[in-house]
């Protein structure tokens, strides 16, 4: 049996019942396999083995009282993946969904990203079993200062730094971080996605969409082609989904769709990002309220559709940017992208493919971007606001976004050039795995066996 089967199979046992985090392991070992293949010190050094397993993992109980005076009682949890690179780094997410599994399948996806930015970054995740959906203001508020009232013991400017995620944005943060500030009496840049008056970078909010948008421009211009003109669906309609709009109408491209945890939006003739703000950002609601709004654009519930929100990869395009959530897009999904003419797949989320619609639309030929390229912008700009909070000073918007696109094109840059180097051309998936995993683990060698 090979190094990484071997590998596999150990992990299954040891990691039983963590799907995502297995599927995620499994897909960056496949790629590896040429490289280990090519240099025994991986195997002798075990760096598979030490790769796959968290430097530390925190699991916390969260106690917090509703609105009516309830008792409720939430699973916390940060795990620090990696700190070969730099600072462990990775987002907070709240949402019902979330476990041991998911956070790990995050954080191991977040070690190879954070050094495809070539910044000096580690990589983890954290976040809870926690619905802020329907919750007021004070029950946010109360939760997040539970939540920080542990997480403040593991955390620090030059030990780890989380950010936001699905279900933790600006109001989170700044309730997190007033928490961080009470407890340590510092003023610290400890998170990223701040406020602009309080330690935040411009662009941040903006960067995961936006840099997903300029990788995908790279990627097509690999290939004599643009985004101009193109007919694009987005799925989601959060911080990643919003952004990536909006960059998409400013380079001439035409998104039609987006969609939510309710069901998905059709308007021909281009999304009202105006419209999709207000409904979501301003009064946080489903996208039926877009529909009734607007007589032009159909609304289809998720309760429609079979296959549970995937009615937004029926519709025709050129161009797809899932930006919702993990495994948002199926086989048959990616195969009903292809026959309708779908030329381009640009990663704004996590994982959105399985593991079987990756590997299709890896051998399909077309553009095909995997997230921890195409959404590494997100995670550069929080080094960036690292650097500004580390300096006490803060850069202008055009400062960070101009950094923002020059790391978005050197990231497909080396993402492509070792796809070439291991004789995969065009092949990104593999490509920023290997890049990714050749970066850590000639570090973790460089520093022994810690
Ligand atoms: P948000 O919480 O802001 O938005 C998530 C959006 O996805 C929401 O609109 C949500 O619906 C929708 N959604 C969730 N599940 C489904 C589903 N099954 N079908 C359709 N829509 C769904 O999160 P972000 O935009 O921050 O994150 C989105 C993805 O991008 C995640 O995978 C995240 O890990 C990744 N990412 C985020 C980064 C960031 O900087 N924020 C950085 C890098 C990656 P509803 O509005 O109804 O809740």
């Amino acid at each position: 049996m090979s190094y990484t089967e071997d590998t596999l199979l150990a992990l299954q046992s040891t990691s039983p019942a963590q799907e995502e985090f297995f599927q995620a392991v499994d897909e960056v070992l496949r790629s590896l396999r040429p490289l280990l293949d090519s240099d025994p010190r991986f195997r002798e050094q075990r760096i598979i083995e030490r790769i796959v397993e968290p430097e530390r993992q925190i699991f916390f109980r969260v106690t917090w009282v509703d609105d009516e005076g309830k008792i409720q009682v939430n699973k916390g949890y940060r795990v620090q993946f990696s700190s070969t690179l730099g600072p462990v780094k990775g987002g907070l997410r709240f949402h019902k969904g979330v476990n041991a599994g998911i956070i790990k399948f995050l954080g191991f996806e977040q070690v190879f990203k954070n050094a495809l930015t070539g910044l000096s970054l580690g990589g983890g995740k954290g976040g809870a079993n926690f619905d802020p959906r329907g919750r007021s203001d004070g029950e946010i508020m109360r939760f997040c200062q539970s939540f920080m009232t542990e997480l403040h013991k593991h955390v620090g400017p030059r030990i780890d730094v989380p950010a936001g995620d699905i279900g933790v944005g600006t109001r989170e943060l700044g309730y997190l971080f007033g928490q961080y500030k009470r407890l340590t009496h510092r003023f610290d840049g400890v998170l990223t996605g701040k406020g602009l008056s309080w330690g935040g970078s411009f662009g941040r909010t903006e960067a995961t969409g936006y840099g997903c948008v300029y990788f995908a421009e790279e990627m097509l211009r690999a290939r004599g082609e643009s985004l101009e003109g193109r007919v694009c669906t987005v799925s989601g309609a959060g911080n990643v989904a919003i952004h990536a709009v909006e960059k998409l109408q400013e380079v001439g491209a035409k998104p039609v769709a987006v969609s939510d945890s309710t069901g998905t939006i059709h308007q021909e003739d281009g999304i009202d990002l105006d419209l999709l703000r207000q409904v979501k950002e301003v009064d946080r609601q489903g996208l039926e309220a877009y529909a009734r709004e607007r007589s032009d654009a159909r609304f289809v519930p998720i309760s429609d559709y079979p296959e549970n929100g995937h009615h937004i990869w029926t519709i025709p395009c050129d161009s797809a940017f899932p930006c919702a959530t993990q495994n948002e897009l199926t086989l048959s999904d990616a195969r009903t992208l292809l026959d309708n003419g779908c030329t381009s797949v640009c990663e704004g989320a996590n994982m959105p493919a399985t593991s079987e619609a990756a590997a299709h639309l890896a051998r399909s030929g077309i553009a095909y971007a995997p997230g921890k390229a195409a959404n590494a912008g997100g995670v550069a700009v929080s080094q960036l606001e690292m650097s500004q909070n580390a300096a006490m000073q803060q850069w202008s918007a055009d400062q960070v976004d101009s950094r923002l696109q020059e790391i978005m094109v050197a990231i497909h840059t080396m993402v492509s050039e070792t796809a070439d180097e291991f004789g995969h051309p065009d092949n990104l998936v593999h490509g920023a795995n290997i890049a990714g995993f050749r970066k850590v683990a000639g570090a973790m060698i460089a520093q022994g066996v810690v």
